[in-house]
C-alpha cells in the first residue's frame, strides 16, 4: 500500500529531480512527497520536505478533518486532491492557500486522536513532518483481544510472538534487486505464524500485520499483552560487501557485544526507531512502579539463558537449509530483545545484499523452508 502510492503521490507533486530544471530559485521548504501507511488502529501520513517548515495543525469536528498549515513551505501544483483506500482516511487535499503557505488537509472517515512530530534527516531520509492520526478505541480493542488470548490459554499450552522486523518507513536492508527486509520478514513472519497455529498447543501472533511502522519498545509491549513464552524477530542481514552470506542468530547482551560486528549490526538494527519515525507515548513505556529490581534481574537472567537455548536449537536445524554464518549465537545490545521476562530471539535469515541470497529470499519454496525451519527449532524447544 505505501510504496504504490508512494509513486502516485510523487508525480503529483514533481520530484526533487524535476525541481531543478525549475528556472526560478526556490525559498524555503518544499515538499517532495507525501505516504500514508495503514495500521491496525491508526493511519500514518508523511510529508518529505527539503528544509524544515514552521507549521500549525488542528482539528476540525464536523466534518472529521485535520489541517495542517505549513509557511515557508511551497508546492508546485495549484491544488491536489488524493482519494486513499485506508479505514480511517478517505482523501488528501493539499492547497497552496499564498505563496509560502500551504495546506494540507485529512480528511477523516470518524473523530480520531492525532500526533504530529518533525523528524530530521537520517542516512536517506530528508527532513520529515509526520502525522498519527489513532483510533484510540481500536488501539485499546487490539489491546484487549492481545490480552485475551494469554486468559483463555488452556494450562500448558505455550504462546509464540513472531515479530516481523522493520516496517513502514522503515524498509530495513535492500537488495540489488531493491528487494525490501520488511517484506521479506513479513511473508515469512506470516508463514511461521501458519504453520505454528496448526498446532493449537503453540498459537502463534505477529507484532506487525502489514507494512507499517511499530516502535521496538512497543514490539515487547504487544508480546507481554499476549503473555508470549517466546518471541522472535526476523530480519535478512545487510552488508556493504555483496559476497557475504549466511545465516546468524542473535540474543541480548546486557554487557556489551560478543564481537564488533554484532555491536555494528544491533547499532543498525537499533536506528530502526528512528527511520521508522517512532513517538514515543511516554505512559506506555513508564517502569512499573511495582516490579521489584532484584526480581527483574532474575527474570532477565533466566530469560536471557533459555533465549541461548533456543538459538542453539534454531542454529542446529537451520544448517540444514542454508549456510550459518557463526558456529555459535552472537550477543549485543538489541532494543527489541530486552523483554525481562519472555526469552528473546533475533534471526538474520540470510543477506539481502548478496546477489543469490536476494534470489532465495524472494523465493516461495525458500520462504517456506525457513518458516519449516522456525516451526521445528520452536516445537523442540517447548518440548526437548
Ligand atoms: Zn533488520
Amino acid at each position: 500500500m505505501g510504496t504504490h502510492f508512494l509513486k502516485i503521490v510523487s508525480l503529483a507533486f514533481l520530484g526533487s529531480s524535476l525541481l531543478l530544471l525549475q528556472p526560478f530559485s526556490v525559498l524555503g521548504a518544499v515538499i517532495t512527497d507525501v505516504r500514508l501507511w495503514s495500521a491496525p488502529d491508526h493511519a500514518r501520513v508523511v510529508l518529505d520536505l527539503t528544509e524544515p517548515a514552521q507549521y500549525e495543525s488542528f482539528s476540525q469536528e464536523t466534518p472529521p478533518q485535520f489541517h495542517v498549515v505549513l509557511t515557508g513551505t511551497s508546492l508546485y501544483t495549484k491544488k491536489r486532491e488524493l482519494e486513499v483506500n485506508d479505514p480511517f482516511v478517505t482523501k488528501l487535499t493539499v492547497n497552496e492557500l499564498e505563496k509560502g503557505k500551504v495546506k494540507l488537509i485529512l480528511h477523516q472517515k470518524k473523530p480520531l486522536t492525532v500526533n504530529v512530530f518533525a523528524l530530521k534527516p537520517y542516512q536517506e531520509k530528508s527532513y520529515r513532518l509526520v502525522i498519527d492520526l489513532i483510533d484510540a478505541a481500536e488501539e485499546k480493542k487490539e489491546q484487549e483481544e492481545r490480552q485475551k488470548q494469554k486468559e483463555i490459554k488452556p494450562r500448558g499450552n505455550k504462546i509464540v510472538v513472531i515479530d516481523p522486523g522493520h516496517g513502514g518507513e522503515d524498509p530495513g536492508a535492500v537488495g540489488q534487486k531493491k528487494t525490501m527486509e520488511k517484506d521479506i520478514v513479513l511473508k515469512v513472519g506470516e508463514k511461521v505464524v501458519r504453520l505454528l497455529s496448526q498446532n493449537t498447543e503453540i498459537p502463534a501472533f505477529l507484532t506487525r500485520k502489514g507494512d507499517y511502522f511499530i516502535p521496538l519498545e512497543e514490539r515487547i509491549k504487544i508480546a507481554r499483552e499476549y503473555g508470549a513464552d517466546l518471541f522472535v524477530s526476523l530480519h535478512t542481514d545487510g552488508s556493504f560487501n555483496p559476497q557475504a552470506r549466511g545465516s546468524s542468530v542473535y540474543c541480548l547482551s546486557l554487557s556489551g557485544a560478543t564481537d564488533q560486528a554484532a555491536k555494528i549490526l544491533a547499532d543498525k538494527e537499533n536506528t530502526s526507531n528512528i527511520l521508522g519515525g517512532a513517538f514515543l507515548r511516554p505512559a506506555a513505556y513508564a517502569k512499573d512502579p511495582n516490579l521489584n529490581q532484584i526480581l527483574l534481574d532474575l527474570m532477565q537472567n533466566n530469560s536471557m539463558k533459555e533465549s541461548f537455548r533456543f538459538a542453539e536449537t534454531i542454529l542446529a536445524e537451520i544448517k540444514a537449509i542454508n549456510s550459518v554464518k557463526h558456529p555459535s549465537y552472537r550477543q549485543a545490545n538489541f532494543i527489541v530483545l530486552k523483554a525481562p521476562d519472555i526469552p528473546s530471539v533475533l534471526l538474520e535469515m540470510s543477506y539481502i545484499t548478496n546477489k543469490e541470497d536476494e534470489r532465495l529470499l524472494n523465493d516461495n519454496d525458500f520462504q517456506e523452508k525457513i518458516a519449516k525451519t522456525l516451526n521445528a527449532s520452536i516445537k523442540k524447544y517447548f518440548r526437548p
